[in-house]
């Protein structure tokens, strides 16, 4: 990689930018004191985990919903989890939320209710890799480290004209080195915010705007006029699809839910009983299909409505069950297909009334 310009150049214009067009988020408000304009380590570590695979405009308002239920650490650390699943419910990523709840305890226990300042300290939470790690210790610390997300990544390969792909091993070992060498002494945390910023809202993977980017006069895909292929498309990838089958149960006015093991994907919340395709099931009436795609696989769930008659035997589960109204449902985490369901049956002539 080369460039041709100066770090105290990108540095300046970058922060210049910044300063007049950065976006007005709830988790940049600067903290208490009228000595500080760094955000709440707190508030940073939250939105850092919530906006793992998710856009900002999706966080916003789980953000705020968040915070005015669990406003510190020790609130979160001492919050039921089904209640901290049930804030986190629709944002995906479950896991995410047993991390952030499981990092809060262990601010509390080993760190005496701060936040670690120090990279090597923060990489030691639950959740907590090199690039949360590096945002919640520059951004709320203005500790002097790099970040790299899929918006910096992008940024620094266009302004170098780099054309590896940036997923691959060695074109990101180069560019987290490129992200350490590009840092200023002063305003780490506003620079790396900059830099992100940028990505999200200007130079984005397709159409960007380099008419208004502040870095146009160094990019060097600029010049060449190759920005529209930098970063390479994504390989195309055969995903697997997972079948199962969802039984909905009724007793009276009541489902039958079961709560999920306590490890996996949505580990600890609630579901219709599940059961693998290849099960055999008790007769029943179709409902319908639905199709849930995840990064790395597909689910495809067939929806029965079961006929608890003489010939009717529950499928065998180690997991809690319960018998729930459906307008109960919203008391527990739910996964989104299951979501799904319940509306479903609420819109299904063979629900019974609530
Ligand atoms: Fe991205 Fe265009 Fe700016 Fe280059 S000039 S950094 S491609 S927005």
């Amino acid at each position: 990689m080369f460039n041709l310009y100066t770090q105290s150049q990108l540095s300046r214009l970058l922060l210049k930018w910044y300063d007049c067009s950065r976006r007005d988020l709830p988790w940049r408000v600067p903290q208490g004191s009228a000595h500080s304009t760094r955000p709440d380590p707190y508030y940073v570590l939250v939105s850092e985990l919530m906006l793992q695979q998710t856009q900002v405009a999706t966080v916003i308002p789980y953000f705020r919903r968040f915070l005015q239920a669990f406003p510190t650490v020790d609130k979160l650390a001492q919050a039921d989890t089904q209640q901290v699943l049930r804030l986190w419910q629709g944002l995906g990523y479950y896991r995410r939320a047993n991390n952030l709840q499981a990092t809060a305890r262990a601010i509390i226990s080993e760190h005496h209710g701060k936040i670690p300042s120090d990279l090597e300290t923060l990489l030691k939470l639950p959740g907590v890799g090199r690039y949360t790690a590096g945002a919640i210790a520059s951004i709320a610390f203005d500790r002097r480290v790099p970040i790299l997300d899929g918006n910096v990544a992008r940024v620094l390969c266009r302004l170098d004209a780099v054309e590896s792909d940036p997923r691959e091993k060695t074109t990101l070992m180069k560019l987290w080195l490129k992200a350490g060498q590009i840092l200023p002494s002063k305003r780490v945390g506003d620079f790396n915010s900059a830099l992100m910023e940028l990505g999200a809202t200007v130079c984005t993977p397709r159409n960007p705007a380099c008419r208004r980017c502040p870095l146009q006069k160094m990019c060097q895909a600029f010049a060449k006029q190759i920005q529209d292929r930098i970063p390479p498309p994504r390989k195309a990838k055969t995903i697997p699809t997972c079948h199962r089958h969802v039984l909905c149960i009724c007793k009276g006015k009541r489902w039958l839910i079961e709560q999920r093991p306590a490890k996996g994907r949505w580990a600890g919340m609630w579901q219709f009983v599940t059961v693998e395709a290849s099960e055999a099931i008790p007769p029943g009436k179709r409902l319908g299909q639905i199709k849930h795609a995840l990064t790395h696989r597909l689910y495809q769930f067939d929806v029965w409505l079961i006929s608890t008659g003489t010939s009717f035997s529950l499928p065998v589960s180690e997991n809690p069950r319960k018998w729930v109204k459906l307008a109960e449902l919203h008391q527990y985490p739910l996964p989104r297909p299951h979501q799904q369901v319940a509306a479903m049956l609420a819109k299904s002539d063979h629900a019974p009334a609530v």
